[in-house]
């Protein structure tokens, strides 16, 4: 889930998570966790992972090295101040990356491979069949944990792949046992 935390919507979606006994991955914007420090630990409690998605999330290409390294040190900083682990894994805003963004970010790149697009849906059923059709197995699927139409597609996911035997796991728990190089970027297994 990226973008978030935002106090309207990612509630629901911990609460969806938690009575599913369902782990996740939430890419923090750090501009957007001063104030809602007690949302990240309870992703923490939960065993979620938490990674960084910049601090207000620009288009790292068009960045100097400079302002990548504050973009990734003031999230790591809030999201330490917050009491919970900082994060080894970077999300690229847009997924925009290039050379210049690999030698200056020392996280790993965690991108996706299945894209319901919740961003552009008008109906949760959109989201729903996205979902289940680009589901396999080693599968990173990017949500949105900042549209209340995400969290209202989530418990007919989960359900649906639930069903199909897939097992849900974080980002970390994905990519072990499978090394990614220093600066590398993972979209799934
Ligand atoms: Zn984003």
């Amino acid at each position: 889930f990226d973008d978030g935390p935002n106090p309207l919507t990612t509630p629901d979606i911990l609460a969806i998570l938690e009575k599913e006994q369902v782990p996740a991955t939430f890419f923090v914007v750090g501009s957007r966790i001063p104030g809602n420090e007690v949302l990240l630990q309870r992703m923490a409690h939960d065993g979620d992972e938490i990674g960084n998605h910049s601090w207000n999330h620009p288009d790292f290409t068009k960045l100097t090295p400079v302002q990548i390294k504050q973009q990734i040190d003031q999230t790591q900083a809030v999201v330490l101040a917050a009491g919970v682990p900082a994060p080894t894994l970077f999300r690229p805003p847009y997924g925009a990356v290039n050379d210049m963004v690999r030698s200056n970010v020392d996280l790993t790149f965690a991108l996706w491979n299945e894209d319901p697009k919740d961003w552009a849906a008008n109906r949760p059923t959109q989201v729903i069949a996205a979902s289940e059709t680009a589901a396999q197995p080693g599968g990173v699927v990017d949500l949105h944990d900042i549209y209340h139409l995400t969290s209202h597609a989530l418990t007919p996911i989960i359900d649906n792949l639930k069903g199909r035997s897939f097992h849900f796991v974080t980002m970390s728990q994905l990519m072990a046992g499978q090394p990614v190089p220093p600066h590398g970027e993972f979209f799934g297994r």
